[in-house]
């Protein structure tokens, strides 16, 4: 028990009318009566306890964290019990189970590591009585045997159960263990600390309603955050078919959510089982706009080397906040990476690339919030981007990287219909490489696909996003060119035509020349219908053909 303070107790004669009758003497007739020692001595102790009791339930409802208060709350138990060990038991609902998290005197692995759930039987009508109950029998044997081993309660080495309950429900449960002196508890003492309890169930359960509100409602921000994110990639994404657009759509997406400064966006080139950057946030302009564009190709990385690499394989994601305390990233890249998430992005169980994402803005610090959301993006996004490059794969030639001839036959027919609609005009160019028989007669037929890979590549370069560059045949290019009249389509196939007729081709045998013919047709002036179009831009291209190739017919 505490020790006690030497407290002042008045008692007036309301207070004697509660004791029992032989508690006291009366003296002689109307003399104040006189207590026997016994009766002082436990009322001082009483009153003694009440007024701690009081003070500790005070004291204990300002306290809001349950881990200070729990703390406080042991520490007044394990003083005041004098036993050798003591545990606090939570309910958690979140796990249905009763948890162990705070002891004193015990293992200290045992806090969060030993809980137990509600179950039928005695040993949970006894806990639920209210009333502080022995675990040990006077044999020194354990009641409730199966249960102490089922959840193994040995670890806690208790003597005695006490239950904290707030309005019939219990909240948690205080553990003691044998009394340090070796002694057995006293009904007494028992009962103060179940006053004890009582008072910091009421703390405790204010506690926990607090935190499970604060819980709930930062639980329920980040659901929202995400599902925010995740419709409006989902909603963009069923909309695109544009492969790099959407590739650009879901870094952006991924960069803002986490408010990283950079960001990459990386897939699996399975011929070569290497990662290949395809989309990228944060670096100079003039480099985004060539890698965003598919013109320029950054260093690859093998499977399983770096953090990509590593991440690609183990399908797992990583994130680093204290990249220059890393071993695991080379000196270069410490130079200019302070912290890193790299995201898996798997599609039917199969990794096929990974998101980066480095430096937080402001030096902040990525955090648990920012990788939830990044990984629901990221299965979202890789699954669209699987079926998005299977798509792309069967409309893309696989030489020139163009459209092949069905999608854009598929495209002109959506194209015009569009045109018709809305009244606007709509141009198409039609091109074939200028003797190019000879070409490959001379250099080979190898090298005449290099000139095809090239020549595809000035096309690309000199279109809008939204024109539509295919192979036509063999060496025939053509361009559908939306909202574009006949004068500004042709001075398009010009500059196409000057450009090619300028470039310097990589060969073996040093560079090489060559030269490619245009024929144009317009919409609705040449022709109002798809194969009158065709035929339209087929009959410039003969006309340029006939007047001496290298220059652009119109019809
Ligand atoms: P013209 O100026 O009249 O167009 O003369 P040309 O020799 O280019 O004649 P044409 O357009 O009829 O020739 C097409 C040639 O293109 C025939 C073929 O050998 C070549 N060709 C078609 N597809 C490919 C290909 O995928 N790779 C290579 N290397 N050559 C191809
Ligand atoms: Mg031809
Ligand atoms: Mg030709």
């Amino acid at each position: 028990m505490p020790k006690k303070e030497k407290i002042i107790i008045s008692l007036n004669s309301a207070h004697l009318s509660k004791l029992p009758r032989d508690s006291y003497e009366v003296l002689d007739g109307d003399a104040p009566p006189k207590m026997k020692p016994e009766t002082i001595a436990k009322l001082e102790q009483q009153v003694f306890d009440f007024l701690t009791i009081s003070k500790i339930g005070r004291s204990l409802l300002s306290i809001q964290k349950i881990d200070q208060l729990s703390h406080v709350f042991l520490s007044s138990v394990y003083e005041a019990s004098e036993a050798a060990n003591c545990a606090l038991f939570l309910y958690d609902t979140k796990d249905e189970s009763f948890k162990c998290i705070k002891a004193i005197g015990l293992d200290p692995e045992v806090i969060g590591e030993i809980k137990f759930k509600k179950e039928e039987g005695l040993f949970w009508q006894v806990l639920n009585s209210g009333e502080p109950f022995p675990i040990i029998d006077s044999f020194g044997n354990h009641r409730f045997e199966s249960v102490i081993k089922k959840w193994n309660l040995g670890r806690i080495k208790s003597q005695v159960w006490v239950p904290l309950i707030v309005k019939k429900s219990l909240i948690g449960v205080l553990t003691l263990g044998m009394k340090k002196d070796g002694g057995i508890y006293q009904e007494t003492e028992l009962s103060f600390i179940l006053q004890m309890c009582n008072q910091a169930a009421i703390a405790l359960e204010t506690a926990m309603l607090d935190e499970q509100k604060e819980r709930a409602s930062k639980d329920l921000a980040k659901k929202m955050k995400s599902l925010a994110v995740l419709y409006s990639v989902s909603r963009a994404l069923n909309f695109s078919t544009d492969l790099k657009k959407m590739l650009l759509f879901i870094l952006d997406k991924a960069r803002d959510t986490v408010g990283a400064q950079k960001a990459s966006l990386m897939l699996l080139d399975t011929t070569t089982d290497e990662l290949v950057v395809h989309a990228a946030r944060g670096v100079p302009p003039d480099i985004e706009l060539k890698i965003n564009k598919g013109l320029m190709e950054c260093t690859r990385i093998k499977l399983g080397e770096g953090i990509a690499g590593r991440v690609a394989i183990s399908k797992k994601y990583m994130l680093v906040n204290n990249v220059k305390n890393d071993d695991r990233f080379q000196k270069s890249t410490k130079s200019y990476v302070e912290s890193i998430i790299c995201m898996p992005l798997i599609a039917n169980d199969e990794s096929i690339g990974v998101i980066n994402l480095t430096n937080k803005k402001r030096g902040g610090k990525f955090n648990q919030e920012d990788v939830e959301v990044l990984s629901a993006l990221a299965g979202q996004a890789a699954i669209t981007i699987h079926n998005a490059r299977l798509y792309h794969m069967a409309i893309t030639d696989g030489l020139t990287q163009l459209r092949i001839h069905r999608y854009l036959q598929q495209r002109l027919d959506e194209e015009l219909a569009r045109s018709s609609r809305f009244k606007r005009p709509l141009s198409l160019i039609i091109s074939d490489i200028d003797n190019f028989k000879n070409f490959n007669d001379t250099y080979g037929h190898q090298q005449g696909d290099i000139i095809l890979m090239e020549t595809a590549k000035i096309f690309r370069q000199n279109v809008r996003e939204i024109d539509i560059v295919a192979r036509y045949g063999g060496e025939e290019f053509a361009v559908i060119l939306p909202e574009t009249a006949l004068k500004e389509a042709l001075v398009i196939a010009e500059r196409i035509r000057e450009q090619v007729e300028a470039y310097e081709y990589p060969s073996k045998q040093g560079k090489l020349k060559t030269t490619i013919s245009l024929g144009v047709a317009a919409y609705p002036a040449h022709a109002q219908e798809k194969t009158l179009l065709i035929e339209a831009a087929d009959k410039a291209l003969y006309e340029a053909k006939r007047s001496g190739k290298n220059c652009v017919a119109y019809a």
